[in-house]
């Protein structure tokens, strides 16, 4: 039987984030060049363009959803649906080609994601990686100990490798983030550098940090004075039994800290320039995580709400965790969505970062992103 055939037409789900949420949760088969294996946070997938949008989709050679001649399809128990959706892989960028003078190779200081975003963990490692502090789904040191990256990038290996990527790919903006440091500002004051090396070579990109609340809270006014666009405080949930569970060590930092670097930031980067993750699926209860969400919003915070997916390597999928049902994520999604239009308040408007770049939330189907 022919493809066309099989294909039954005008079957396409009227619920753009029903497929979004599907394609997130259970991938696709198509593999893709362009991937970001383990490291800091919760995601790791293969980088594509679905319907326009940057998004970040699991490799699952179960997957019912293929990729023909640039379009996805559901095939289940010999029955093909179209989905609607252009789908382009994200090719390898030039820069990755590249070596810094010491011998460094580009793709080893950042990675492309999405198709427009630098990515860089500033500082690979992070001092709550014992096995009984470190966040369960985040595999930040495996990278390091994979060989695929650099343990600490210098501010001058990131203007080097950010210049590259703006010029061979069309990069359009940075997003940095890093392992939490002994230092009582948790790796913050790092970044500062950071931002500033990378914008005297490339002057008005637009940079995210991302940090956990720092002790002196000036370090905030500093990232902003250094030139950063957008900043992420990233919580990942609001929980705290989920907090304590999922998170031991960075759980530990108390709420009211992260309030107050929110509040600062805002003060300081503006309204809906400051953003925070939100995992979906670490068993929170959806309405109080719905609740939390329009908590941030009102203050003035994009809450990036992100499905949970236990990656390999993580002491979440040693221990047998899974990822949450699409009936979840697509309420919370669908809630958050709602709340955040309400507001008015979409992540393109963050220019940099998570928010802006979208692909690994299901926002990006709601308009919201
Ligand atoms: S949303 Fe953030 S982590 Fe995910 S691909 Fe985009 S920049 Fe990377």
């Amino acid at each position: 039987m022919t493809l066309a055939a099989e294909i039954e037409p005008g079957s396409s789900s009227d619920d753009p984030l029903h497929d979004r949420v599907q394609l997130a949760l259970r991938g696709i088969r198509t593999d893709v060049p362009v991937r970001r294996g383990a490291g800091a946070g919760p995601s790791d997938d293969g980088h594509v363009v679905l319907g326009g949008a940057n998004a970040a989709l699991p490799h699952n050679p179960d997957s019912p959803y293929v990729v023909r001649d640039g379009k996805v399809y559901e095939e289940r128990g010999g029955t093909v649906r179209a989905l609607g959706l252009s789908l382009t892989p994200v090719r390898r960028p030039r820069f990755y080609d590249l070596t810094t003078a010491d011998g460094i190779p580009y793709h080893q200081i950042a990675l492309l994601h999405g198709k427009d975003v630098l990515a860089t963990t500033v500082v690979q490692t992070c001092i709550r990686y014992a096995e009984d502090q470190r966040c369960r789904f985040c595999t930040i040191e495996e990278s390091l100990r994979a060989g695929s990256t650099v343990a600490a990038k210098t501010p001058a290996q990131l203007a080097e490798v950010a210049e590259a990527a703006v010029r061979l790919d069309g990069v359009t903006q940075m997003t940095m983030t890093t392992g939490t440091t002994t230092g009582p500002d948790r790796g913050a004051r790092n970044l500062v550098r950071c931002v500033r090396a990378v914008l005297e070579k490339v002057p008005g990109l637009p940079i995210q940090v991302q940090i956990e609340p720092p002790g002196d809270l000036s370090v905030i006014d500093d990232l902003h004075a250094g030139g950063a666009t957008a900043i992420g405080i990233h919580v990942e949930s609001l929980d705290e039994d989920a907090r304590r569970r999922w998170m031991p060590g960075k759980g530990s930092v108390p709420m009211p800290e992260y309030e107050a670097a929110w509040d600062r930031a805002v003060a300081v980067f503006g309204r809906n320039r400051v953003s925070t993750y939100l995992l979906i699926g670490l068993g929170e209860d959806p309405d109080e995580l719905v609740a939390g969400a329009a908590r941030l919003i009102e203050k003035g915070v994009y809450p990036f709400v992100v499905p949970f997916r236990p990656l390999p390597g993580s002491l979440a999928k040693r221990d047998g965790a899974t990822a949450p049902s699409p009936e979840l994520v697509h309420h919370v999604t669908a809630e958050v969505a709602r709340l955040l239009r309400a507001a008015g308040m979409t992540g393109a408007d963050q220019e940099a970062g998570c928010a802006a770049c979208g692909a690994c939330s299901a926002l990006s189907a709601t308009g919201a992103a």
